[in-house]
């Protein structure tokens, strides 16, 4: 297989952004797309502040900043992927939203590039068979915040080629990090495992048991995480901690992964966590501030 060159990167938000900072850095020419060209250049002017800070604590020089930011294109739609020689889909966990993308997105791009979604828990089976290379298809899942976390789940839909897996984990370890492999069931390994935790916390604050600040520092401070498990799920994202319970309800059909009601009804308010300002905290002022 021809080694990798071009990236495309679909989304802009707090993920896809973070692809493109660790592929751009590693030397990867990157295209970062979303919908709107606003959100597109948003994601790239995070990426220069992330990289500024790093010149700034001496841990990056201003030389490979300066070549890293120059890698990476901000871009809007998906035409402008055509000629990526891997795409990696990292949009709003919805299915029906990665669908919509990987449908138009196949119909310009180059037949040989490889395809991967950055999703936390879809069936990467269920995304392949939608377009017209699952053999190409594969699961790259990276972790929030991506520059820092060293793990990479790469997964294998029933159709992916080994070429296409091996060049998925040459791809993750160029970037540094390390890989472990899942098989493709709901929410893989990680997130099968961490979600169910998260969802426990929200339920132990929804019946009364502790407040967001006594269970938080009760699973900091008692089980040496560090950080709680509601500044965790803020931190997520309550809409993608919201799917994903909802994918392992369910893709496994057993009641012990239901979707706490009150992660619901914060989901319908909007209070979506850190990126929306409010969730389990209040990020209006200086300090979160814990809303219940
Ligand atoms: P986010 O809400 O920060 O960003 C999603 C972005 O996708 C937004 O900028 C939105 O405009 C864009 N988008 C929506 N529809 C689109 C379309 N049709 N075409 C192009 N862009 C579109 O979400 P995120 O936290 O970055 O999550 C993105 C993906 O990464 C999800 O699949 C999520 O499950 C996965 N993921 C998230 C985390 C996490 O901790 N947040 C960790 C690992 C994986």
């Amino acid at each position: 297989m021809a080694s990798l060159k071009k990236i495309g990167i679909i989304g802009a938000g707090q993920m896809g952004a973070g692809i493109a900072q660790v592929a751009a850095v590693a030397g990867y020419d990157v295209r970062l797309s979303d919908v709107e060209q606003s959100r597109s250049d948003k994601g790239v002017s995070g990426v220069e502040k992330r990289l500024a800070r790093l010149v700034d604590n001496g841990k990056m020089d201003d030389k490979l900043r300066d070549k890293a930011l120059a890698r990476i294109a901000p871009v809007e739609g998906l035409k402008a992927l055509g000629e990526c020689d891997l795409v990696i889909e990292a949009a709003t966990e919805n299915e029906s939203i990665k669908h919509a993308i990987f449908k138009e997105l196949c119909t310009t791009l180059n037949p040989d590039a490889l395809l991967a979604s950055n999703t936390s828990s879809i069936s990467i089976t269920r995304l392949a068979s939608q377009t017209d290379r699952p053999e190409k298809f594969v699961g790259i899942h990276f972790m929030n915040p991506v520059p820092v976390m060293k793990l990479v789940e790469v997964i294998r839909g029933i159709a992916t080629a080994d070429q296409t897996f091996q060049a998925a984990k040459k791809f993750a370890e160029a970037l540094g990090k390390t890989v472990t492999v899942a098989e493709d069931y709901p929410a893989f390994i990680v997130n099968r495992i961490l979600l169910p935790m998260i969802n426990e916390a929200i339920f132990t604050l929804y019946e009364g048991v502790g407040t967001v600040e006594a269970i938080d520092t009760g699973m900091k401070l008692g089980a040496n995480h560090p950080m709680g498990p509601l500044e965790l799920a803020d931190f997520i994202g309550l809409d993608t901690c919201l799917s994903i319970m909802q994918v392992l309800y369910d893709g496994l059909a057993d009641s012990k992964y239901r979707p706490c009601p009150l992660l619901v009804k914060y989901v319908e308010a909007g209070w979506l966590g850190r990126k929306a300002g409010r969730g389990f905290y209040d990020y209006s002022g200086d300090k979160p501030v814990p809303t219940r």
